[in-house]
């Protein structure tokens, strides 16, 4: 067996270990030597080390970049804008801070599916509660002309 399959095997027990536990994001362990350059990925999630995590941090200005929530470096959860699933990359081009809620909601979805399907839980939740309220009406009035 190569080493490259030695670690794929290791890697796949890992994320299923993983999904077992819920946990999404892999962090790094202290005495593992992460590298500094970031490698293109053949699917296969890698862990991210705490320059590349605090860079992301920086730049989403230490908000979720999905819900808009403000949280800590140690709160963040790195997020693969186009899922490894479907051909995205391990590259920070690809990648965005988000929080553990946002993350676990999104699961391997691509943006717009998720911000179609946040839409339509609160467009439904709201019609459910304020169906009958004059203000909810004139804002789906104004969403309609904007949408
Ligand atoms: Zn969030």
């Amino acid at each position: 067996m190569s080493e490259e399959e030695v670690e794929a095997r290791r890697e796949a027990r890992r994320r299923k270990r993983h999904k077992q536990d819920n946990i999404i994001d892999l962090e790094p362990k202290a005495n593992e030597n992460i590298p500094r350059v970031q490698i293109p990925s053949k699917g296969i999630r890698k862990k991210f080390s705490p320059d590349v995590r605090k860079l992301l941090y920086i730049h989403a200005g230490g908000r979720c970049e999905l819900c808009g929530r403000e949280m800590a470096l140690e709160d963040v959860t790195i997020d693969h804008i186009k899922p490894l699933a479907m051909g995205g990359t391990n590259d920070v081009s690809n990648l965005a801070c988000t929080c553990f809620g946002c993350n676990h909601l999104k699961g391997s979805a691509v943006p717009e599916s998720f911000f179609q399907r946040v839409n339509d839980i609160f467009m439904f939740q709201m019609e459910k509660k304020y169906k009958k309220n004059v203000w909810w009406k004139l804002v789906r009035v104004i969403l309609g002309k904007i949408s």
